[in-house]
């Protein structure tokens, strides 16, 4: 999963509702073999990256109102093909030109990265 330092604004408001709508999907009992097929979520780790990007969206000016609900139901999944955060990354910069400039601002204020990982 995508560092969300790096996603844009648009990216990052999408990821933060896929969380949603993939929890509560699940706690509904839907399927959500499609969200795994298309690598778009993790379930197991969706609460962490739920927190992070909650937490870029405050830095951000956003607010937050919803609380994620029903994350208990999905801690037990595990995903068989692990989320390779390189390539997502990779993939993410080739597709939306706000995301790359995005990164390039970031990276050139902190070539490491390190400060912005949590
Ligand atoms: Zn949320
Ligand atoms: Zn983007």
């Amino acid at each position: 999963m995508v560092n969300p330092v790096y996603m844009c604004d648009r990216h990052l408001l999408g990821e933060h509702v896929e969380i949603h709508m993939l929890v509560s999907s699940i706690g509904m009992g839907r399927n959500i073999g499609g969200f795994l097929e298309r690598k778009l979520v993790d379930p197991s780790s969706a609460l962490r990256r739920h927190e992070e990007i909650v937490g870029e969206m405050l830095k951000r000016g956003f607010r937050h109102t919803s609380p994620l609900r029903g994350v208990e139901r999905i801690q037990h999944l595990l995903v068989s093909n692990p989320l390779d955060a390189e390539a997502n990354l990779t993939e993410l910069l080739s597709r939306c030109q706000r995301c790359r400039q995005r990164y390039r601002e970031v990276r050139s204020l902190c070539p490491s990265g390190q400060a912005h990982r949590p």
